[in-house]
């Protein structure tokens, strides 16, 4: 069949053809339908009656014939609609955890960052932090497509950092961050922007109001810490960061700051929530 769930990834539905050995390794691939393991087959080509026969890759149960009764539903479209709505109802879990551990996957993953939260706010001001969140979400609503790109992008920009380039661009506050990304394995890249591309379209949502507010300040402390030019624990002086603050009000926007906020979404491996979950079984692994 074409396509399997991947319980290591927030039940997702993957496609064989986006597929190769080594990435189905690391996915727990199970049947939409029965739930059972299955394994991933390579495409192949052969000929038959003089002409070239292309046989797209698949996914097969382990005891199974060609005529195995879950792979004969996968090709109905019975089969087909079953599929779609397993997909929906991953998604509309996987949003749910974005919901509730998003915010405390990234924070971890901020290190020193955390404790200058309190300062930053601060030092911008109640009213400015506000208009910011209210700014990055009408950013969001207004230009989603856009922001999503840019998103993805970010990540890729990112990747590209483990063969050598260094992202010139954008401000990072704390060096280590970009070491961690590097846990992302290379195979997993497609799923890892699938997520990202998830997490921004959720953060469009009126749910996500809390975490857009949250992200905002972390931004704009980010950015203040960034321009310190401390990145140590001693760094980033209350005094330094007031300073800082009436600085970046007047050069830079929301825009700058949803930048920011979507390197940030890049570098976290999203993947491994699903897999620490999974083991916690908060996910729901079965049919
Ligand atoms: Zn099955």
């Amino acid at each position: 069949m074409r396509y399997a769930k991947s319980i290591y990834r927030g039940g997702a539905i993957i496609d064989a053809i986006a597929c190769d050995y080594s990435s189905s390794r690391s996915l727990g691939l199970v049947c939409p339908f029965c739930s059972e393991p299955v394994f991933y087959r390579a495409g192949s080509k052969y000929q038959r009656e003089g002409t070239t026969v292309e046989r797209a890759a698949l996914f097969s149960h382990y005891q199974g014939d060609d005529d195995h009764a879950c792979e004969l539903r996968a090709i109905r479209k019975e089969g087909q609609d079953y599929i779609t709505k397993l997909e929906a109802e991953a998604k509309g879990q996987r949003l749910e955890l974005y919901n509730r551990h998003a915010w405390a996957l990234i924070r971890k993953k901020l290190k020193s960052l955390p404790k200058f939260f309190d300062v930053a706010e601060k030092a911008f001001g109640d009213r400015y932090v506000q208009q910011q969140v209210k700014a990055i979400r009408q950013y969001l609503f207004t230009d989603l497509e856009e922001v999503v790109l840019e998103g993805l992008e970010a990540y890729d920009r990112l990747v590209d950092r483990r063969t050598g380039i260094l992202p010139k661009d954008r401000f990072f506050t704390d060096l280590e961050i970009i070491s961690d990304l590097m846990i992302v394995n290379l195979e997993d890249k497609p799923l890892q922007k699938k997520i990202i591309e998830e997490l921004i379209r959720f953060l469009a949502t009126p749910k996500a109001k809390w975490l857009v507010a949250k992200l905002t300040v972390m931004s704009l402390t980010q950015l203040a810490v960034y321009l310190s030019g401390q990145i140590t624990e001693q760094g980033a002086s209350k005094e330094i960061i007031n300073a800082i603050a009436g600085h970046i009000k007047q050069s830079y926007d929301h825009k700058d700051f949803m930048g920011q906020i979507l390197q940030t979404l890049a570098i976290v491996n999203w993947m491994q929530l699903f897999t620490e979950l999974e083991s916690r079984n908060e996910l729901k692994s079965g049919k």
